[in-house]
């Protein structure tokens, strides 16, 4: 079977158009394209749904690249009923039969008027059944047990095994296909014309054309969804995620193509793709998405790579690697978010006072100095004031209180006094004044945050603000960190002067906990080839990726090397930076290897400018940049062209860089001595005192 490029997985809707903001039962799309999953999109009718289709073919097309498309309706009827409706047992004939004679817009269509009609051409009653409206439409019986002797079995052989699916034959009612498949074998039908001989439906033809469409069915796929399901994400929208991704798994495992043989059994009425695979397909769902085995290698003949070419090329080429769990948004600062999240509702939900005052119409009052009578009561936040505030009156009003009707505009007790019930206000002011404006912050359905952010204290509040309560969030990045070496020794074990204790393991395990990881601390394995395999062998599968130090170069006793270059997968990366040796990367069983220098100084920057927005790609988080502030230096350095500097500095009293008195990579102390780094440029520079130099704080890598 050749492979698919782009997998899109769509959630049909037989009903009528919902409006712009995304809710469930509307029609939704997930795509994943080269493993990588994209954002599920809400299309809000069938129209939208099918130019967007249209679309996303084309380009597809157009590119080369095959396309696997999901639809979750029955392609076919029981057996019989094509021949019976069209003379053919050719079930796309069915398809072309629907496509001219339901007529159909976003906002009604005659799918039970035709029911009736078809219902007409068959003996006895049905086999269509269910009327949603309150006109009885001929020969359309209003309850399944009303239909006798229509002659056509009521399931297909699928439905048989895919327990509590429902039947073509019932037009409406809640969870009802009948729509569905009419409306969507309709829109097929136009696709199928529109790219004829470029796609294929499965399983009548072939899938040998660049675009096939198949079957599928999220309800058995139901665990997974509720395990990932979120008051924050449509569910519509989870069950086309989860379906994308399980049926890219399947293709990475080599089962898709077992699930698509099975299918051979739904001759003329069609096959849900998984149904007698539904084990591979639920363990596929579970899967996290795989390594692209070519997310190391570096663009080949370049002798010194420099790093900008280095970090787009992992930004390009990594994908998240961990799966998704939902969790209420108080426990969920430092996670990183899985999916898009949108307004629950507006903030403020109302309009309300922004201050202490009296609030009254402003229409209703002349321009200048006046006095208001007030009316009794008050208006308070969370104690709203039920009546109506008459015309030039005015009512008192505390922070946050909704605006009572008859208010528009409210004035600051401050500014205005008050004796005997009567407000004297100074003077007129702009009409609004010190009031908050219903969805003035976020309205509702607006996107609060997007996925891959990695959430702030202040997105806890946000989220909580306009009423998301739980929130869909990666799982922890678990980072392995192996320290490797015969002359490691613990820290004060040995006094022996050939012995270097081994600093480099405590650093990276709290940095990967700084950087919001899990880190899992490996220990520590001499110089030798067989232990440190047995080790990565052991270590990989608790791990998303491993950090090692030392043994990354290529010398005799460089291991770390020496094994990923037999996997291989090695690519050693001779990145033109100072402090910085090569770097091993490479994969031990599909998880990706760090392999730093062993230097603590090159090390601890390697992970800084390498590793860390690395593996927040894996972790499923946004690609970063650290952010970095010029200022004027307090030193002067004579560099050569030809590769990037990062000098150990920190911010002086005058508020310019100053930079560690040596450069020696051995300097531990000088790490500490800093608070940032400061970053040369690739080419020659001269700085001289108060020459601008751009100063990456430590916390801008989150350390
Ligand atoms: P290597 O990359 O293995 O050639 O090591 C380069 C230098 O870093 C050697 O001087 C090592 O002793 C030292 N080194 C390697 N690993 C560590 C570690 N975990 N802690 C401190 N120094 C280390
Ligand atoms: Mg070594």
């Amino acid at each position: 079977m050749t492979r698919f490029d782009t997998m899109v997985m769509v959630d049909w809707s037989g009903g009528n158009d919902t409006g712009p903001r995304p809710r469930k039962d509307a029609i939704w799309a997930a795509v994943i394209r080269d493993g990588q999953a994209e954002s599920p999109v809400y299309l809000r009718n069938r129209p939208l749904a099918e130019s967007w289709l249209a679309e996303l073919f084309a380009a597809e097309l157009a590119a080369s690249r095959r396309v696997l498309a999901g639809f979750d309706f029955p392609f076919g009827y029981p057996a019989g009923f094509a021949r019976a409706l069209t003379g053919s047992d050719d079930p796309l004939a069915l398809w072309d039969w629907f496509a001219q004679h339901l007529e159909d817009t976003p906002n009604a269509n005659n799918r039970f008027a035709l029911a009736g009609q078809i219902n007409a051409l068959f003996p006895g009653i049905g086999p269509f059944w269910f009327n949603g409206t309150a006109t009885d439409v001929s020969d359309l019986p209003r309850k399944g047990t009303d239909r006798v002797d229509h002659g056509l079995p009521e399931r297909r052989a699928v439905e048989i095994r895919a327990k509590g699916s429902f039947t073509c034959w019932q037009m409406g009612g809640h969870g009802a296909v009948g729509g569905q498949v009419m409306t969507g074998i309709s829109t097929l039908s136009r696709l199928k014309q529109q790219f004829e001989g470029a796609l294929s439906v499965w399983p009548f033809q072939a899938l040998d054309a660049p675009i096939s469409l198949i079957e599928v069915w999220p309800s058995l796929l139901a665990g997974q969804v509720n395990a990932e399901a979120s008051e924050a994400e449509v569910r519509d929208a989870t069950q086309v995620r989860v379906l994308a991704r399980a049926m890219w798994q399947m293709q990475v495992d080599e089962t898709l193509g077992d699930a698509l043989t099975a299918g051979r059994e739904g001759s003329e009425e069609g096959w849900i793709l998984g149904v007698g695979a539904e084990d591979t397909l639920r363990r596929a769902a579970k899967a996290a998405p795989p390594l692209r085995n070519d997310c190391f290698a570096l663009p080949p003949g370049v002798d010194w790579t420099p790093v900008d070419t280095a970090l787009s090329h992992l930004r390009d080429n990594l994908d998240p690697v961990t799966g998704t769990e939902t969790i209420p948004v108080a426990d969920a600062c430092t996670r990183i978010l899985a999916a898009d999240q949108f307004a629950r509702r507006a903030n403020p939900p109302a309009p309300n006072s922004a201050v202490d005052g009296y609030g009254f119409a402003h229409g209703s009052l002349p321009v200048g100095a006046t006095e208001v009578p007030l009316q009794p009561g008050r208006a308070a936040a969370g104690a709203a004031y039920e009546g109506v505030v008459q015309p030039a009156h005015a009512l008192r009003i505390l922070t946050g209180a909704i605006l009572p009707e008859g208010v528009d505009t409210v004035v600051l007790e401050e500014d205005v006094s008050v004796e005997d019930q009567t407000l004297f206000l100074p003077g007129m002011l702009k009409s609004g004044s010190n009031t908050r404006a219903a969805g003035e912050d976020l309205e509702a359905g607006a996107m609060a945050l997007s996925e891959g952010r990695r959430l702030t204290p202040a997105d806890l509040a946000l989220l909580s603000a306009v009423g998301i309560s739980e929130v869909p969030v990666r799982y922890r990045l678990r980072v392995g960190v192996l320290s490797t070496g015969d002359e490691l020794a613990a820290p004060n074990a040995t006094d022996d002067p050939a012995r270097t204790y081994d600093a480099n393991r405590p650093m990276l395990l709290a940095l990967l906990a700084r950087f919001g990881h899990a880190p899992v601390d490996l220990g520590h394995v001499g110089d030798n080839r067989t232990t440190l395999h047995n080790k990565l062998d052991r270590s990989a599968p608790d791990v998303d990726a491993i950090l090692t130090s030392g043994g990354a170069s290529a010398g005799d006793e460089d291991h770390v090397s020496a094994l990923l270059k037999a996997t291989g997968t090695l690519n050693h990366w001779r990145i033109a930076v100072k402090p910085g040796r090569p770097l091993a990367l490479g994969h031990w069983q599909n998880k990706p290897v760090f392999g730093l220098p062993g230097n603590p100084v090159a090390a601890l920057v390697c992970t800084l400018i390498f590793a860390r927005p690395a593996l927040e790609r894996l972790a499923g988080g946004t690609w970063s940049d650290p952010q970095g502030f010029n200022v004027p230096a307090a030193f002067e350095k004579r560099k050569k062209p030809g590769r990037r500097e990062y000098l150990r500095a920190r911010i002086d009293a005058q508020g310019h860089a100053e930079v560690f008195a040596s450069e020696g990579s051995g300097r531990i102390s000088g790490l500490s001595w800093a608070d940032g780094l400061v970053e040369l440029e690739d080419g020659a520079r001269h700085v001289r005192p108060g020459d601008p130099v751009r100063y990456i704080p430590f916390a801008s890598f989150g350390f």
